[in-house]
Formats: C-alpha cells, structure tokens, sequence
C-alpha cells in the first residue's frame, strides 16, 4: 500500500471515552518509551490481540488462496529508485550508508510493493498462473514520521500491515475486486462498524492509458453497485498510477477513520518490468492491486480498543475468563476449573488471593474481563462455578460443561 492519510472527524466524540494510550497502559497492553520514537513496545496482553487478529486474516487469506511471503527489511535505495517511490518518498524513508562499505545505501522498507513485484518476476509467468495473490502480513515496515506528529498506535515510525499485492488481466480485474469487496464487508461484520465506501476516479495528472483507467473505474463501480453497499464517487481523488476504492469506518463515538484501500496500479508493472505470457505467446503487463484489510495492526488496535473502550469482543480479549475464589477452602477445585478452561482453550486466569470476593470482582471488571467464575464452598459441592458476565452481571450457576458451551 502507498501512504494514507489519517481521516478522522472528531464530531460527536464522547468526552468521558478514554483514549488508546490509556486503556493500553491500564489493560497492560504496550507501553510507548522514549528510546524508541513512535515504536510501541508490545506487552503479552497486546500481543495476544495482535496474533488473534493475525490468525483471522490468514484463515481469510488461505482460504482465498494467496500464497504468504515475507521480503528484508533492509533494502538497497536502487530498488525505490527503480520503483519511483525514491522521487517522492525518500524524505519519509530512513536511510544511511553502510559504515563498512561507503558505496552501498539501504534503506528500511516503508512499503512491501516494490519488493513483491521481485518474487512475482523471478519466474516466468503464463496468462494461466494469474492471478497470483502475494500477502505479507509480518514484516515490519519504517517511515520517517515527523516526532512532533507521533500520536500512541495511530502515528508511528514502526508499523505491520495485512498487506498484499495481487498480479491479474485486466479481465480479472472486477473479479477480483468482488473478492476483495466480500472479504472487508466479511472481517468487519466482527467488529460492529458502519462501513462506508469511496470510489476516488483519475486524476488530471495521471499515468496510463486513458482507456485503460475508465475500463478499470467502471471494473470498480461495477463491484460497488453488485456489492450493494453505501459508496461515494470523489472526482480526481484516484492516486496518479491508478484508481481505488477507499474504505471508511465508523466507530462507536461516531467518528470516521480510512482503514485501508483497494488500489489499482498501472505504474510499478511498468517500472518494474513485470510480464506474463498471453494466449498467443506474447509477453503483456499484468495490473497490480494493492490491497490491506485491517491496515496497520498497530492503528487498527487503537481503533478497536477505543471503539470498544476496552471491552474487546471474547475473541479478542487477552483474558477471557478469571476464576475467583472466596476464601482458601476452595483452592483445590479452583485449580480445577482453571486446567479445564484451559485445556478447552480458553485464555484463563485464577485469583487466590485472600482478599475480598467484592475487591477480586471490582478489579476483574476494570480489566474488562468478558466472564468471571466465582467459586465458593456452595460451588464446590454442587459441582457448579457462579457466572457473571461482562455488563450483564449475575447470570447464574451453571457447570462447567455449561458454561463453556456459553462462552464459545
Ligand atoms: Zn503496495
């Protein structure tokens, strides 16, 4: 993916929500120090959100057959110089020359793009193979941020993203397009977000055919009207190597964030020299779509965790239940209860401590843990565990057997 700008209209926000910054120190999710400049250190509790989200998107992506790659970090400036990206970004790139060897400069990547097209190259590539859907969704990419825009997990200089890079005809264009369409409407169903949709044409300025660019806006609108979703045309707003489709969400304070973009490129094919063999044996350029789903993990937590104010969808939440005990008379069976989750998978915590059921409860709560299982002497008995849910309460005693049917 090119830069994006961060879209985000501050209109009817609530005052009292808390921000990422906040809730990430309180739930011990990461943690920001000045050694490293707009780079979040992840704590344990972070990472599980960040792998969770992770999983999905290669559930997604294996399912729709992308093959995952993974490109170095640490790059000669040749290749952006190649790519185009050196004219327009090197000032947002880090950069140096290698103290061993005055002649080399590198570079740390600040896009997968100009890199991806060098796995698409390495072999020939017939009409048939296409499309290839290349994903990367570990490397960590570099932007030179000015410091005094850095802002918590919304503005850094260290980011990831659910990145990938599609080769196709130009007949293949609106198929694919459809896929990509169903695939975001598919991943955010999970997260109670509006989403809306920007289809931004060409540009005065553009490069290309201009054939070529009012045959893919029409691929794209073609989707958005199949796809029947909310969409706006924004005239000229298309980047200069191709047109696109912007995707906006709306969060629970009813501001508006560009999470990501389809993109159309018609320029690096060209610069890179990228080619397949048609029907005829004769050699043509493939388009290229970039595409991201979630965008950068690490804004994408921001926005979730403010959306959500904390209390993250079980899925997502780093602990999903904690055992409290009511006094020292229950341990045994608490250790108990504690293995089963766990061995059911459930993400589980036990607080011994022999402080008040009240005082065990409170502070489960601000950790915004989805259930909490109390267990008394009565509990121990009966065999059961007494269930109380996030912003629901006391929802009852049940079993064990029970109770996990609940949670999953
Ligand atoms: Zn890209």
């Amino acid at each position: 993916m090119k830069s994006k700008k961060i879209e985000k209209k501050v209109s009817s926000a609530d005052k009292s929500a808390k921000d990422h910054r906040e809730l990430g120190v309180e739930l011990d999710l990461f943690s920001f120090h000045e050694i490293a400049p707009g780079a979040p250190f992840w704590h344990g509790k972070g990472m599980i959100i960040w792998r969770e989200l992770e999983k999905y998107i290669r559930k997604l992506t294996d399912r729709e057959d992308y093959q995952e790659t993974s490109t170095p970090v640490l790059v000669k400036t040749e290749l952006f110089k190649k790519s185009g990206h050196w004219d327009h970004y090197s000032e947002n790139m880090f950069w140096f020359k290698n103290p061993r060897d005055e002649k080399e400069i590198l570079a740390l990547k600040p896009m997968n793009c100009p890199e991806s097209t060098l796995i698409y190259s390495s072999r020939t590539r017939s009409y048939r193979d296409l499309p290839i859907r290349l994903a990367e969704v570990t490397d960590r990419l570099h932007r030179n941020e000015l410091s005094g825009t850095l802002g918590g997990l919304m503005r850094v200089r260290q980011f990831t993203q659910d990145d990938a890079h599609i080769y196709c005809r130009t007949d293949q264009i609106e198929g694919e397009i459809t896929k990509l369409m169903d695939i975001v409407k598919e991943f955010y169903a999970n997260f109670d977000m509006l989403l809306s949709f920007n289809l931004a044409t060409r540009p005065d300025k553009a490069m290309g055919d201009p054939k070529l660019w009012e045959e893919a806006e029409k691929n794209l609108e073609n989707v958005l009207k199949k796809t029947k979703v909310k969409y706006a045309v924004k005239e000229k707003d298309g980047a200069f190597y191709g047109p696109k489709i912007d995707i906006n969400v709306t969060d629970s304070q009813n501001r508006e964030w560009t999470i990501a973009t389809i993109q159309l490129d018609f320029q690096i094919p060209e610069r890179m020299g990228l080619e397949y063999v048609d029907e005829g044996g004769k050699k043509k350029r493939p388009v290229m779509i970039h595409r991201a789903i979630l965008g950068t993990f690490e804004r994408f937590i921001g926005i979730i965790l403010e959306h959500y104010q904390g209390a993250l969808p079980f899925w997502l939440s780093p602990v999903q239940v904690s055992v409290l005990s009511i006094n020292d008379k229950v341990l045994k069976y608490s250790e108990d209860i504690l293995n089963r989750l766990r061995t059911d998978g459930i993400r589980a915590e036990i607080d011994l401590r022999n402080e008040t059921i009240s005082k065990k409860i409170r502070e489960a709560e601000m950790q915004k843990i989805p259930y909490l299982l109390i267990i008394g002497e009565k509990e121990v008995e009966t065999k059961k565990v007494a269930v109380r849910e996030r912003g629901k309460g006391d929802i009852g005693q049940k079993t064990i057997e029970e109770f996990l049917k609940i949670a999953k």
